[in-house]
């Protein structure tokens, strides 16, 4: 084999080889300074320099309005199901649409802080569908609406965000964006505040990036730590505690390498192909392979996949190992399999595994 196996993680996830490369030529001495990123201070010109550059290199590839604020927090996705409401809901209203596990998780932790409600729910039908906008039941004193727009462990994606305002709502969106931002537009009319873990679709674990419309800073409960308060964080770049400068480090090569490749409209043409190549198996292997989630609702990054025989599960993922293929195996609530097409995924990748699934059909079926 030519090159590494292709790694098919929900997260953390395979990176870009070209900054895996980069981060390990610069491991013990960046641009000459003498030292590793790991070990300077945050506050010195060189990690400034790093930060100043990922933070700007992000906000022109997802086009972030000058109203926006990015910051780069610690905490991950389920830290963001804690800190949203203490940041935003004033301890009033939240409405919550659950769409899969991650929602669900969300409405659980917003409900120890605020009076948050299910505005819809897609759990009847094991989380395969999504809940048109126009049924959601949205309360007109809601302090916001929370949405994943991309659901990592059951396989299903909002196609587009929804439009608050045409719904008659006047609450801002809250978008749980971890597993699929920078592999498409994001139309920032529609938003207040969107989060992402890094560890799925940007750099290593341990990374958050927050984007705050600026007129929702300044609302947190009075328990909320300082360190996690939006405002606190806004004002001091991120650095009113020390950042995970790795990650960020990390995440503003791959910024760069997002860039180079032809940014996010790119990453977005490339996700659409990506995705029907292995929609495409699925649907044409007469039954031997299925997907349960809807047509219309099916995920361009996480697609989780299933064996009509499932004692076959085993062999399958064995044999996937063996062709290089790594971490199929889905979800523990789910089961069955799941491959996620992250932007550093491949086309390479998606054929090697398309072909090894149509050559392992032809030798069980
Ligand atoms: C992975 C993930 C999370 C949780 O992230 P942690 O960093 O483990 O807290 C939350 N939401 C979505 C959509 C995710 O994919």
């Amino acid at each position: 084999m030519t090159h590494r196996p292709y790694n098919f993680s929900a997260g953390p996830a395979t990176l870009p080889e070209p900054v895996l490369r980069q981060a390990a030529e610069e491991m013990l001495d960046w641009h000459g300074s003498g030292m590793g990123v790991m070990e300077m201070s945050h506050r010195g010109k060189e990690f400034v320099s790093i930060y100043e550059q990922a933070e700007s290199t992000l906000r022109e590839l997802l086009s972030v309005p000058a109203h926006f604020r990015i910051l780069f927090m610690q905490g991950g996705g389920l830290g963001e199901n804690a800190i949203v409401p203490m940041n935003l809901s004033r301890g009033g209203m939240v409405d919550i649409v659950v769409t899969g596990a991650w929602s669900q998780k969300s409405l659980q932790e917003a409900q120890r802080y605020a009076d948050a409600k299910p505005a819809a729910s897609n759990a009847a039908d094991g989380h395969t569908s999504l809940p048109p906008a126009s049924s959601w039941a949205l309360r007109d004193a809601a302090s916001y609406v929370h949405i994943c727009s991309n659901e990592t462990i059951h396989g299903v994606e909002m196609a587009a965000l929804p439009d608050l305002a045409a719904l008659g709502s006047r609450a801002p969106l809250v978008v749980d964006c971890s597993s699929h931002v920078l592999s498409r537009a994001i139309d920032w009319s529609r938003v207040g505040v969107a989060f992402a873990g890094a560890q799925k679709n940007i750099g290593p674990a341990g990374l958050t990036l927050v984007f705050v419309r600026d007129d929702l800073l300044g609302r947190a409960l009075p328990i909320c730590p300082s360190a996690f308060d939006y405002s606190i964080v806004a004002a001091h770049q991120s650095m009113y505690n020390t950042p995970p400068t790795y990650g960020i480090y990390m995440a503003g090569l791959v910024f760069q390498w997002v860039k180079a490749q032809g940014g996010v409209a790119e990453m977005d043409r490339r996700a659409s192909e990506k995705a029907a190549l292995l929609y495409g198996c699925l649907d044409s292997s007469g039954g031997f392979y299925r997907t349960r989630v809807d047509h219309s609702a099916r995920s361009r990054m996480n697609v989780p996949f299933f064996l009509a025989d499932e004692s076959l599960n085993e062999a399958f993922l064995a044999g996937a190992r063996e062709a290089g293929l790594l971490q199929l195996k889905g979800h523990k609530s789910v089961g069955g399999m799941r491959a996620s097409l992250y932007n550093a995924m491949p086309l390479d990748g998606v054929q090697a595994l398309v072909g090894y699934m149509q050559d392992f059909a032809r030798r069980h079926g």
